[in-house]
């Protein structure tokens, strides 16, 4: 069985004392393709260590995380540019708006998400959408830049069927993670009714670890739990969840 993270941060501080161990115990559970979000430029060095330690299963994204979206927000994106010209990565990510920690960057907030889309188009890349109490503002800065390059994956989706059908409309997969797995986390009531081809899995390690791991630091080995919650969705078997979904993340992203 093959099992893709397709959204984990296991460059984090959080895993500085044990990476290795905590990386080994989702290898030897399947979970052999991690798929690796950059936040901002100060996790480079990081990430770039963390592909060299692990060549086979490292994939990166590039990117500038809305949170990151601050007042240097031109150098960052300087940043990423000069990043995406030097080498291969499989996704611009993440990127987006996220209006729970801070609503007055919205403006420039929605100028980086759209600035790297059209980065994303140019190098023939997926985008990673981060969105937090942001899906009006997200969905509204996709319509203007709705084409055929378009395409990539709703990571943590936590809306409703109707704003999943939306994202669905703009060539997005969704990535499910631990909240499927809470008890009120309401996604696991219309998720049956949405198509295992729209959907993939990730973790968002070091955060929001599934049940029974709740409110404890997150690693992608958890990833099973989110598995075995799918499978008693779809009434389907956890291998054929997992071969699904790797295929939708091959699609994806190209590997
Ligand atoms: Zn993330």
């Amino acid at each position: 069985m093959v099992i893709t993270d397709t959204h984990t941060h296991l460059y984090s501080e959080a895993f500085d004392a044990d990476r290795h161990a905590m990386i080994e115990r989702a290898l030897s559970q399947d979970v052999s393709r991690f798929f690796i979000p950059a936040i901002d430029s100060s996790h480079t060095d990081a990430m770039l260590r963390l592909e060299a330690d692990f060549p086979d299963h490292m994939f990166l994204m590039m990117g500038l995380h809305p949170t990151s979206v601050k007042a240097n927000y031109k150098d960052e994106l300087e940043h990423v540019e000069m990043m995406l010209a030097q080498r291969h990565f499989y996704a611009v990510g993440e990127i987006g708006i996220d209006l729970y920690w801070d609503t007055s960057t919205l403006t420039i907030q929605k100028e980086a998400f759209k600035h790297q889309i059209n980065l994303a188009k140019q190098y023939d890349l997926p985008i990673v959408i981060h969105c937090r109490d942001a899906f009006d503002e997200i969905f509204e800065v996709l319509e203007t830049v709705k084409d055929d390059k378009l395409f990539g994956i709703f990571h943590c989706f936590t809306g409703t069927m109707e704003q999943a059908e939306r994202a669905i409309s703009f060539n997005m997969k969704l990535g499910i993670g631990g909240v499927a797995t809470f008890k009120n986390g309401k996604i696991d009531q219309f998720l049956k009714a949405i198509d295992l081809k729209h959907i993939v899995l990730e973790t968002d390690s070091p955060y929001l670890a599934p049940k029974p791991y709740r409110g404890k630091r997150n690693e992608s080995s958890y990833i099973i739990k989110v598995l075995e919650k799918l499978a008693e969705i779809y009434s389907l078997s956890e291998e054929k969840i997992a071969e699904i979904t790797t295929q939708n993340s091959k699609e994806i992203f190209g590997i």
